[in-house]
């Protein structure tokens, strides 16, 4: 492909300022890899975040926006933003966090400038021979990884949350560029915010997560997973079927549902769908409790232990509370 015109350099954005780090130490690796700059967009009616802190995550240059219209970052409001800012610098790539707004932004950038957007890649590869961006994502219900380049620049893709670690380069520092812009007034106005209510830390925050499947004959043996989450200070999950079929929650963790990354993730009855392993794909240990030896879920874990989990469980509660 080559460059195509003046195209040079990777920008990103994202509302959301972990997804932003993670954003940006990926492109900083990529950057590296064709010697070029990354920048970040900033939008809002009043921006609290120092754009140095981006600077220690790798991004050369913070392109700010701040303007009236931009209050509650409606999704018109920031693409016409970014639509601007693209065709003053001309980036080569163009990557946005794919969470509920990125995933409404992306595609009305990429209409704005006649080019393509790879939705949700969950992984982004340079061909450096022909400066070609690779993205992959998972299509089908997780059974196929599709390939993808865009030949037009600059070439847009959406990343979810925690797809790729944030990875902080100490001693940098960024050039801010404030730009004023006319944006048309919205057709769109917000009139309350009702922040969701989470009881305790997020599920994609803790560092252990135990998560129940199907195994679990009625929702109070749940009860059982809570006491061995409150031993090694961990949180507790679950799959599709058991929130959207049997109602007993109303978050599960898989492709459809929370993508997770913790330190050590415990499966408990759970056969080991491949939509449900694609959301713990970044899981640094996985520990696997099933009474079925063929279960395809011990081919995706480090460890596993055939069993009951009724037998299971308590035994590895009693054991750890004794090792405490
Ligand atoms: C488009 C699409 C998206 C999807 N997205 C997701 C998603 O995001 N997340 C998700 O989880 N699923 C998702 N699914 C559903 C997925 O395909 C599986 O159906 C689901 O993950 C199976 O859940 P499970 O492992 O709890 O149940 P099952 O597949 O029924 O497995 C239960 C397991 O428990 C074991 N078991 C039973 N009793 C015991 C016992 N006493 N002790 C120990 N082990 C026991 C069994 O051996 C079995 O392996 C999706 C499906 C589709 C089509």
């Amino acid at each position: 492909m080559g460059l195509e015109g003046n195209y040079k350099g990777i920008m990103v954005y994202s509302e959301d300022i972990d997804t932003l780090f993670e954003l940006i130490s990926k492109s900083r690796e990529l950057a590296n890899q064709i010697q070029t700059d990354v920048s970040a967009i900033l939008l809002g009616d009043r921006i609290e975040i120092i754009p140095n802190e981006l600077a220690a995550y790798g991004v050369d240059k913070v392109y700010m926006v701040e303007n009236p219209q931009l209050k509650g970052l409606i999704a018109e409001a920031c693409a016409e933003s970014i639509s601007i800012i693209i065709n003053r610098v001309k980036p080569e790539a163009l990557f946005i966090g794919a969470t509920k707004r990125g995933k409404e932004l992306a595609p009305k950038i990429a209409e704005k400038l006649k080019t393509g957007c790879v939705s949700e890649c969950v992984s982004l590869d340079i061909d450096k021979a022909k400066r070609d961006f690779i993205m992959k994502r998972i299509i089908f219900g997780g059974k196929v990884v599709s390939t993808h380049t865009i030949v037009k620049r600059p070439i847009i893709a959406t990343i979810p949350p925690r797809i790729f670690e944030k990875k902080r380069i100490e001693g940098r520092a960024a050039q801010v560029i404030k730009i004023d812009l006319e944006i048309p007034s919205s057709k769109f106005e917000i009139l309350e915010v009702k922040n969701k209510v989470v009881s305790g830390k997020k599920i994609e925050e803790a560092s252990i997560v135990i998560c129940g499947g199907r195994g679990l004959k009625q929702k109070e043996d749940f009860k059982l997973l809570d006491e061995l989450a409150n031993v090694l200070k961990g949180q507790v999950g679950c799959t599709r079927p058991i929130a959207a079929d049997r109602g007993w929650f109303t978050e599960w963790i898989g492709l459809s549902g929370k993508k997770i990354k913790p330190n050590l993730y415990i499966t408990v009855g759970i056969s080991g769908a491949i939509q449900h392993v694609a959301g713990v794909r970044g899981a640094k240990v996985i520990v696997s409790i099933n009474k079925d030896p063929e279960a395809p879920i011990f081919s995706e874990s480090d460890y596993g232990i055939v069993g009951d989990l009724y037998k299971v469980i308590p035994a590895l509660i009693e054991h750890l509370k004794k090792i405490k």
